[in-house]
């Protein structure tokens, strides 16, 4: 046990931060069974509920037996540039390049592969990769393994984003502004206007990830560009299929010959087994059973300024403005003790630490589905209240 791994797993322990795997059994209408309790999930990514949808499960089923589908085989065998391509996966980047009306699509095995393997194909010496602090840990990874030189501008500043470019734009050949649509801890949103303003006046590229946008915003779910009306304007707009989706799995909506050029330097596209047959069939399933999805994104909307009016009414400070609502607890071990305190109340409530958000900003970030009721999430504000949670709101 005196082993450097064992010290360092210890340490964890003490300040607060160590990080354990627990299963989770899922139930329909947003609950899952943790550590032997039934509780909410207020932690998934399951925006609209599909992953427990009984009914769209079995559709999928009876379309595979009648063999509408095509193929479901649950591997691919090899990678897709050896014999792991199918024409359904050909016919998934069709579909979704049709919806986004994009020259192209490139799918992913998910959003880290993209993220890890895009940046670091397309941008290399004498690029310069601007990106919010923070933007993701798969962005952060993928400038780390580009050749390209990086530098993180404060979350949502951009002034300081402006004075960046001012600064370093003629000293670079290619510069991209690299930014998450809906920011997964804060849940608050890009100014998609203004860093599409910066793009043209600046004449650098935007890469956009959409993971926490896909299914929940936009007239057909296709994210925040598609609600802004900005599609055209987003050079690499990566969506993942892990989240509202339902499943797993990536893709990036881009130019054709950035598409090709992917498919030849990209190495996590190029060096993994493809997404699994059954996989691209069931994303290509749920993809189209999202798109007519209005009614549940806009009950999703309106559950979530709710809880955010009756948290404020409680004096409790939330960011963002979007089905993510984070409540800032600050101290490590206090998110860990009140996560605890809040499964005990019957809400599956994880807390959100370091290095996932910056130091000294742990907290609790309840994620939002269309299945929930406003009665499953009414007395919340309540509980919490009583817990007295690090930051206050001014109201
Ligand atoms: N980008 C963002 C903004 C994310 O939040 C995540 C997952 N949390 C990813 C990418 C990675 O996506 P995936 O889970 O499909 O690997």
């Amino acid at each position: 046990m005196n082993s450097r791994y064992a010290k360092k797993l210890h340490e964890l322990e003490r300040r607060g931060r160590l990080r354990e795997l627990a299963p989770v059994k899922q139930y329909d209408s947003g609950s899952v069974q943790y550590k032997g309790k039934k509780l909410l999930n207020l932690s998934s990514n399951d925006y609209l509920g599909l992953g427990q949808d009984s009914e769209l499960l079995q559709g999928f089923y009876l379309e595979l037996e009648c063999g509408k589908s095509g193929v479901s085989g649950f591997s691919a065998a090899s990678s897709r540039l050896l014999t792991g391509d199918s024409l359904l996966a050909h016919c998934l980047e069709d579909e979704l390049a049709n919806a986004y009306k994009c020259e192209s699509v490139l799918l992913f095995n998910s959003g880290y592969h993209a993220n890890i393997g895009i940046l670091p194909a397309l941008f290399s010496k004498g690029d310069l990769i601007l990106s919010d602090k923070l933007n993701h840990a798969s962005i952060h990874d993928g400038l780390q393994l580009s050749r390209a030189d990086h530098k993180r501008f404060r979350h949502g500043d951009y002034e300081q984003l402006y004075d960046l470019l001012k600064k370093y734009r003629k000293k670079y050949d290619q510069v991209v502004i690299v930014s998450e649509s809906v920011f997964s801890m804060d849940g608050d949103e890009a100014d998609l206007g203004r860093l599409i303003e910066l793009k043209h006046e600046f004449d650098v590229k935007i890469y956009l990830d959409e993971a926490h946008g896909v299914g929940v915003y936009g007239r057909n779910g296709l994210g925040k560009a598609e609600e802004k009306g900005v599609l055209q304007d987003i050079d690499f707009l990566v969506g993942t299929f892990g989240k509202a989706l339902a499943s797993i799995g990536a893709f990036v909506c881009c130019a054709k010959e950035i598409h090709d050029y992917l498919v030849n330097h990209s190495r996590s596209f190029i060096f993994t087994t493809g997404l699994p047959p059954v996989t691209v069939n069931w994303n290509r399933f749920v993809f189209r059973h999202m798109l007519g999805m209005n009614r549940e994104r806009h009950h999703l909307q309106q559950l979530s300024t709710q809880l955010r009016h009756a948290l404020r009414e409680k004096g409790i400070a939330t960011r963002g403005s979007t089905n993510i609502v984070p409540v800032l607890i600050g101290d490590d071990s206090l998110a860990v003790a009140q996560a605890k305190k809040m499964q005990e109340q019957g809400y599956l409530v994880l807390p959100v630490r370091p290095p996932t958000v910056p130091e000294g900003t742990a907290r609790f970030r309840f994620s939002i589905c269309a299945n929930m009721q406003w009665k499953d999430l009414q007395k919340l504000p309540f509980q919490l209240a009583a817990m007295t949670p690090g930051e206050k709101s001014e109201k």
